[in-house]
């Protein structure tokens, strides 16, 4: 993200480096998934979504958030599932914002409290009531 901002506009954002850890070209994989932070937020959402077979690598959530696809073929994702997926990401990026700003560490329990702040309410609407309390179980789109 602030590999793009500094390219556009170097005299506002004068380092690509991540403001969170220090890497040196904050791209935009990095800004989402790249960040071991951020991958541990991606694993603890995809585990409260119960999707970790369709997404079990880092890799594998970002080729869905670029691409609306999964796995080699590239099968479309169930739709629950993207909005499940974009409403997490909404969370990220407010987080991620709001670290920057106050210039504050990211705290992964803050980071994971916050989408279930924000999200719930979905997250609960999306839930199918199968016995498994705390976890999602959304179809994935069987073509
Ligand atoms: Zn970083």
């Amino acid at each position: 993200m602030r590999l793009w901002c500094h390219r556009i506009v170097p005299s506002k954002v004068v380092s690509p480096a991540c403001a969170l850890c220090g890497h040196l070209t904050e791209g935009l994989c990095h800004f989402v998934v790249g960040y071991l932070d951020k991958s541990l937020f991606w694993q603890d959402e995809v585990s409260l979504l119960s999707l970790q077979e369709l997404l079990p690598y880092d890799g594998s959530i970002w080729l869905t958030l670029t691409s609306f696809c999964y796995g080699s073929d590239l099968v479309v994702i169930d739709e629950d599932v993207l909005v499940a997926l974009g409403a997490a990401y909404s969370t990220l990026w407010k987080y991620h914002w709001r670290c920057v700003i106050d210039e504050k560490p990211w705290i992964a329990s803050a980071a994971v409290d916050m989408v279930r702040q924000d999200h719930g309410t979905l997250f609960s609407s999306l839930y199918l009531a199968d016995g498994r309390a705390g976890t999602l179980a959304l179809p994935i789109n069987n073509q």
